[in-house]
C-alpha cells in the first residue's frame, strides 16, 4: 500500500452546493470561481461536476485554455486580466473574457487589432484598493473602450473587502455607493457583477447580473459566525490518512520537535502520515480537533513535515492502520482553520500536489 494520505473529492456535494447558491441568487448568472486549482480540489474535476454553471473564473491563461480545450463552452473569465500583450492573442483565439483593471492593460488592449468580438469585465475599485479603476475614471474608460470597438461587450465589476463581517456593513454600503456613483452618469444599462460567496449570503441586493461564488461551492463558510454545514452546504474535500505508529508516553515524556508537549499522565499517541508538506497547517497547535476512527480527539505536539501526532486517550481500539480524518466530513475545515488561526480557503488551496486525490464518480 502507498503512503495513506488521501483527499476525497465529493462531486455530488459540489452539485449540491451549486444548487444552494442557485436558490440564494434566483435569476443571477453564476460564475464558479475555480482559481488555485479549484481551491485545491482539481480544476477539470470541479469544472466537470459544475458543468451546469453559466461561467468559470480563473487566474491563469493556461487554466482557461485547459478548460476550453476540455470542451467547456461557457464564458471563462481571467480575474486579473492579461499580464502581457502576447496573451491578448490567445484570449481572442479561445474566446475568453478578460478583466481590465488598470491603464496599462487598457493601453495594451487598445493597441491590439482584435478580430473577434471583445467581451471584457471592467474592474472598478470601490474601496478595496487592490485592483480597478477609480469610479470617477470609469466613464472615460468606458468611452475609450466603446470608441475602440463599437461591438464590445462590457460588464462592470467590483469586489467587496468586508462582505463577510456583519460589523462592517457600512463598508459594503460605501462600496455600493461608489459603484452607484459611476452608474448614475452612464447611459444605457451595463451588466454588473459584485458578489463573492459572503455577499451572496449576506447581501441579496448585490446579486446583480453575475455572482462569483468560490468557497461556498466547496462547502466551506465565508462567514466567521457559521460553518458550511450550518449554511446547508456539504463539504467537498475530506482529507484523511492513517496512523502508522503508536507511542506510549510516560508522565513527563516530551513529544516531537521542540518537545513542547509534555505528558501529564501515561498516554498513547498515534503518529499520523500527514504533515505540513501535505498542506496540513504547521501552526495548528495542540488541541486542534482530529477524528480517529470517526471519534473526536486532538492534535498534540508540533506538526512536522510528514507526520503529526494525536492523542489516543480513551480511543483504546485505535492503533496502526486506524483511519484519521484531518478535515471534511465529520470535521468542518473551518474548525481546523480557526484553531490554526487561518481561514478554510488557505487550508484547501494549500493541499499539496503530493496528496493523491480520489473523486467520487461524478
Ligand atoms: C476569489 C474571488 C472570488 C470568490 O471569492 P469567495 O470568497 O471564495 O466566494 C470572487 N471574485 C473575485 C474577484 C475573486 O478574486
Amino acid at each position: 500500500m502507498s503512503r495513506p494520505i488521501r483527499a476525497f473529492i465529493n462531486c455530488a456535494a459540489l452539485r449540491h452546493n451549486l444548487a444552494v447558491v442557485r436558490r440564494h441568487v434566483h435569476q443571477a448568472r453564476i460564475m464558479a470561481v475555480i482559481k488555485a486549482d479549484a481551491y485545491g480540489h482539481g480544476l477539470l474535476r470541479v469544472a466537470r461536476a459544475l458543468d451546469a454553471v453559466d461561467g468559470f473564473a480563473v487566474l491563469e491563461l493556461e487554466a482557461a485554455i485547459q478548460l476550453r480545450e476540455a470542451g467547456f463552452s461557457q464564458p471563462i473569465l481571467l480575474l486579473e486580466g492579461f499580464f502581457s500583450i502576447e496573451e491578448i492573442e490567445a484570449i481572442d483565439h479561445y474566446r475568453l473574457n478578460t478583466v481590465i483593471h488598470c491603464h496599462e492593460q487598457l493601453s495594451m488592449l487598445l493597441a491590439h487589432k482584435k478580430t473577434g468580438k471583445p467581451d471584457i469585465f471592467l474592474k472598478i475599485n470601490t474601496g478595496m484598493n487592490r485592483l480597478g479603476f477609480r469610479p470617477e475614471e470609469g466613464n472615460s474608460v468606458l468611452n475609450r473602450l466603446k470608441q475602440w470597438r463599437t461591438d464590445i461587450s462590457i460588464t462592470l465589476m467590483t469586489h467587496f473587502a468586508c462582505a463577510d463581517d456583519l460589523l462592517e456593513a457600512d463598508h459594503v454600503d460605501q462600496q455600493l455607493g461608489n459603484f452607484a456613483r459611476l452608474e448614475e452618469k452612464r447611459e444605457g444599462c451595463i451588466p454588473r457583477t459584485l458578489a463573492n460567496s459572503a455577499a451572496i449570503l449576506r447581501y441579496p441586493g448585490t446579486h446583480a447580473d453575475w455572482v462569483r461564488p468560490g468557497i461556498i461551492l466547496y462547502g466551506a463558510s465565508p462567514l466567521p459566525d457559521k460553518t458550511g454545514i450550518e449554511l446547508g452546504l456539504q463539504p467537498v474535500m475530506t482529507l484523511t490518512s492513517r496512523i502508522i505508529a503508536v507511542q506510549h508516553l510516560d508522565f513527563s515524556d516530551r513529544l516531537g520537535y521542540g518537545g513542547q508537549f509534555v505528558a501529564d499522565q501515561p498516554m498513547r499517541v498515534g503518529v499520523v502520515a500527514a504533515g505540513y508538506a501535505d498542506g496540513y497547517p504547521r501552526h495548528a497547535p495542540t488541541g486542534t480537533p482530529v477524528l480517529v476512527n470517526g471519534r473526536r480527539t486532538r492534535l498534540i505536539g508540533r506538526v512536522s513535515m510528514d507526520m503529526l501526532t494525536v492523542d489516543l486517550s480513551g480511543i483504546n481500539e485505535a492503533g496502526a492502520g486506524s483511519l484519521v480524518t484531518l478535515w471534511g466530513e465529520g470535521l468542518p475545515v473551518e474548525e481546523v482553520a480557526r484553531s490554526a488561526q487561518t481561514i478554510s480557503y488557505e487550508l484547501l488551496a494549500a493541499l499539496s500536489p503530493r496528496v493523491q486525490t480520489v473523486s467520487s464518480i461524478p
